[in-house]
C-alpha cells in the first residue's frame, strides 16, 4: 500500500467519473459545439450567480488568463507572497501580462483590507507602476489550507470599488473553503470580479479548472485562452469528470478534513516535530525541531511507503485527499505513532 500525500492533485478518476467520461457527449469546443463543456460551464456560472464561465486545461492557465484581463503590461497586481500566482505559476504574470507584483506580507497566505490600501500606487504618481488588481487566494496552499474570512473579502471589495481596481480570487481549492466554513459559491460570486476553480484538486478530476465571472470581464477570455494555446477539442470527456465530480465529490471533502485533523493529533505528539500550523481543510503544515534531519524524517516516511513533501523553509506538508481511504489513514497514525 502506498501512501501518497504529496498532493491533492494525485488522485485518478474513480469508476463513477470514468463512466460519466466514457459515455459523454462531446463536440469541437474550439467552435462551444461540445455539451459537455457548455452544461459545465453553464452550471459552474450558475453556481456562482456569475452570467459567464469558461474551461481551462489547468488552473494556472486560468488565472494567467483573468490576470490579462484585469490588467495591461507595467501594470501592478497587489498579492500575498506566499501566492500561487506568484510562487508557482512559472512568472507567468510577467511573462503573460508584462505586471509585476506587490507582495503583502500576510499571515498564511492571507492579508487584511488595511494592508491593501497601503499597497496601492497612487493612481497620478506616474513614477510607480499603476495598481490596477488584487488577487486573493482560498483556501491558501502554501498558507497551508487557511480559510480566509468573509468579512475581510467584502473589505477588500470595498477597497476595489474605491479604487476602481479588479478583484479576483485564485479559488483552487475553494470548494475546500465553502465546505470546511459553510460557505455557498453565490457569497462569492457577488464579491469577486473573476474566480478559477479547479476540479482536479479536492474535486478528484484528472484535468480542469474553470474561470468565472462578469460578461463585460469575460468577453476577452475565449480569445486569450486560444493566445495561450488553450482551445480544446473534443474536451467535453474532461468535462464529464467535472460535472460527476460536482454532484459527488464535494460534501465530501469534509472526510478530508477530518483525517488531516487527525493526522495533525499525532504529529504534535512526536518529539521530532515543533509546530503543526492549524488544520482548517486537507492540507498539513508542520515544522520538525532544528536538530531532526527534515532529509532522514521524509526518508524514514518514504521507507515506509508514506509520500509527503517539503515546502522549503524547514516546513513539512501532507495533503489529504480522495484516494486516501479509510485503511491508509489507519497505517498513517500507526506508523507515525510507532517513529
Ligand atoms: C493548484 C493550484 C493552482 C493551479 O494549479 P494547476 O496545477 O495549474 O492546475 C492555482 N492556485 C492554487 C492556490 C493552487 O493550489
Amino acid at each position: 500500500m502506498i501512501i501518497d500525500l504529496r498532493s491533492d492533485t494525485v488522485t485518478k478518476p474513480t469508476k463513477g467519473m470514468l463512466e460519466a467520461m466514457m459515455s459523454a457527449n462531446v463536440g469541437d469546443d474550439v467552435y462551444k459545439e461540445d455539451p459537455t463543456v457548455n452544461a459545465l460551464e453553464e452550471r459552474i456560472a450558475n453556481m456562482f450567480g456569475k452570467k459567464t464561465a469558461l474551461f481551462f486545461p489547468t488552473g494556472s492557465m486560468a488565472n494567467q488568463a483573468a490576470i490579462k484581463l484585469h490588467t495591461n503590461p507595467g501594470e501592478q497586481v497587489i498579492c500575498d507572497k506566499y501566492a500561487h500566482v506568484y510562487n508557482y505559476e512559472g512568472g507567468g504574470a510577467s511573462f503573460n501580462s508584462g505586471v509585476s507584483c506587490k507582495l503583502i506580507d500576510g499571515h498564511r497566505g492571507m492579508f487584511t483590507a488595511n494592508q491593501v490600501v497601503e499597497s496601492i500606487n497612487p493612481p497620478d504618481f506616474y513614477h510607480s507602476p499603476l495598481t490596477s488588481l488584487v488577487a486573493v487566494e482560498n483556501t491558501t496552499n502554501k498558507g497551508g489550507g487557511a480559510c480566509w474570512n468573509f468579512e475581510e473579502i467584502k473589505k477588500i471589495r470595498t477597497i476595489c470599488d474605491e479604487h476602481d481596481l479588479g478583484y479576483h480570487l485564485d479559488g483552487a481549492r475553494l470548494w475546500n473553503a465553502m465546505v470546511a466554513e459553510n460557505e455557498t459559491a453565490k457569497q462569492y460570486g457577488e464579491v469577486f470580479d473573476t474566480i478559477s476553480v479547479c476540479l482536479s484538486k479536492g474535486l478528484g478530476c484528472p484535468i480542469g479548472s474553470v474561470l468565472v465571472g462578469d460578461e463585460d470581464i469575460m468577453k476577452g477570455a475565449i480569445r486569450i485562452r486560444k493566445i495561450f494555446g488553450g482551445g480544446m477539442r473534443q474536451v467535453g470527456y474532461l468535462a464529464a469528470a467535472g460535472l460527476y465530480a460536482l454532484d459527488n465529490h464535494i460534501e465530501r471533502l469534509a472526510d478530508d478534513h477530518k483525517k488531516a485533523k487527525e493526522i495533525g493529533e499525532v504529529l504534535i505528539t512526536l518529539p521530532q516535530v515543533k509546530i503543526v500550523e492549524p488544520i482548517e481543510t486537507n492540507i498539513v503544515i508542520f515544522e520538525l525541531h532544528p536538530d531532526v534531519s527534515e532529509i532522514v524524517f521524509v526518508q524514514t516516511l518514504a521507507d515506509n511507503n508514506i509520500h509527503i513533501i517539503g515546502m522549503g523553509g524547514g516546513k513539512l506538508r501532507m495533503v489529504t485527499h480522495l484516494d486516501y481511504t479509510d485503511a491508509m489513514h489507519e497505517m498513517l497514525l500507526s506508523t507515525l505513532s510507532s517513529f
